[in-house]
């Protein structure tokens, strides 16, 4: 264990009583051990290496952040069950909801990205929403469930697969393309969205993960699958889910006794593992790129378009601020995203001891950007779910697709199986 740093940054929280649990934690950006003091509601503790957020304590971690998943489950509800989207042209018209887009994927046989839209703009998010209220529900009750920290855990897993936000932004660019075609009317479940999206980040920001742990751990609630007491022989492990530092022996089987996860000093097979997804997607980004992803057929005559054809109509129909978040999201940060992984594997291979902070900063920006280039697959799926109109317009998906769908998804797992610890490991900074 190194030496013990971390300090609140900015407090600035007058005279409110009730300080946090001081306690040891490790950095999970850059594997420093250190000592949290106590603090107040309304700070911000940084690590001293690498700047990364250790905690962040709320003024009121449990109610508001109760209000705010209650609203956002209504809210979800309406989404779910009313109409998104209507279109109208010649007298034909068409509606959409949540679930169209998913469902005339399957109808032209593209069951793997209409799962891939239904998981991550109903599934997750609902399971998010329904896991917090439980945790939060719970807390209240005399007697707490125990698998209450099974279903934390999975929460703070999962938060990144909840894609509201940016299917929201896919189902703009999805307007401004429909708007030359057809009559469009909003619906009430987009306005339902909109206060989904607002309700979910303002969840996620007010949260105070650890402030739910410890209240977890002061209602004595165990984990379900029971571990053994933290033993004493052993190195210091933080577990990369609750964040729990406990000790135990490396390769020993053993699980964080707070939330039951296996307990690793480091994510296993981090580097082939990465390296296999990083190789996989550059792979895949070949056809995503060369086949189109929709086929716009309008009187008879076909037009496919690809991921850059579809930047050049928005630039062509004068869109160009769209054209330009499309292309970032689509082209840039794919791109972005494998160089910078493959450039981190290497530098950790190759022991490089320099720019450390500035590596840990490229991995935090890889693994933040990596979901928003999910906006061109939930655009495609709106098209083929809005524009059937027979023979005088209609959308067909294309292999790009799911090629591009499956990039998307391998670099975002790429980038939850590197280990940014590793990278001052190499540097010899962290001598466990
Ligand atoms: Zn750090
Ligand atoms: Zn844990």
């Amino acid at each position: 264990m190194q030496t013990l740093a971390g300090a609140p940054a900015t407090t600035d929280a007058g005279d409110l009583p009730a300080l946090t649990r001081p306690h040891l934690l490790e950095c999970s950006d850059c594997g420093q051990m250190q000592h949290l003091p106590a603090v107040e509601p309304g700070t911000v503790a940084r690590c001293r290496r690498c700047d990364a957020v250790l905690r962040r304590t709320r003024r009121d971690p449990f109610g508001l952040p109760f209000m705010l998943v209650v609203t956002a489950l209504l809210l979800f509800t309406v989404a779910l069950s009313l109409t998104l989207m209507g279109v109208s042209t010649a007298g034909i018209q068409h509606s959409a909801t949540l679930f169209s887009g998913p469902e005339s994927m399957e109808a032209h046989g593209f069951w793997e990205v209409g799962g891939l839209v239904a998981l991550t703009t109903i599934g997750m998010p609902g399971f998010m929403l329904a896991s917090l209220l439980y945790v939060m529900v719970g807390l209240r009750s005399p007697h707490p469930p125990r698998h209450m920290r099974t279903v934390l855990g999975w929460v703070e897993r999962l938060r990144p697969w909840a894609m509201v936000d940016v299917y929201l932004l896919g189902l703009f660019v999805a307007y401004v393309k429909l708007q030359p075609l057809v009559r469009i009317e909003l619906g009430p479940a987009f306005y339902a969205l909109c206060g989904l999206m607002v309700a979910m980040v303002a969840t996620a920001a007010l949260t105070d993960p650890e402030a739910l742990w410890d209240e977890l751990d002061r209602r004595g609630i165990r984990p379900v699958t029971a571990a053994g007491p933290p033993g004493r022989e052993g190195v210091l492990i933080g577990c990369h889910v609750c964040h729990q530092v406990s000790r135990a022996s490396e390769g020993s089987r053993g699980v964080c006794p707070r939330c039951a996860t296996p307990l690793h000093r480091r994510k296993p097979n981090a580097i082939a593992r990465c390296w296999a997804l990083v190789i996989t997607s550059a792979l895949l980004y070949i056809p995503a790129n060369f086949y189109p992803v929709l086929t716009l057929t309008r009187l008879g005559s076909g037009a496919p378009s690809t991921i850059l054809g579809g930047v050049e109509e928005l630039l062509a129909a004068d869109q160009w601020p769209l054209a330009l978040l499309v292309f970032s999201a689509s082209i840039m940060v794919p791109m972005l995203k494998l160089t910078g992984l493959a450039v981190l594997l290497i530098s950790v291979q190759r022991r490089w001891t320099t720019h450390l902070r500035d590596r840990t900063t490229v991995f935090r920006i890889v693994n933040t950007i990596g979901r928003w280039s999910m906006i061109d697959i939930f655009m495609v799926s709106l098209l083929v779910a809005l524009v059937q109109f027979g023979k005088l317009s209609s959308v067909t998906p294309g292999l790009g697709a799911i090629a591009f769908g499956a990039v998307v998804i391998l670099t975002m797992l790429a980038a939850e199986c590197f280990d940014p610890r590793l990278i001052w490991d190499a540097a010899g900074e962290n001598a466990n």
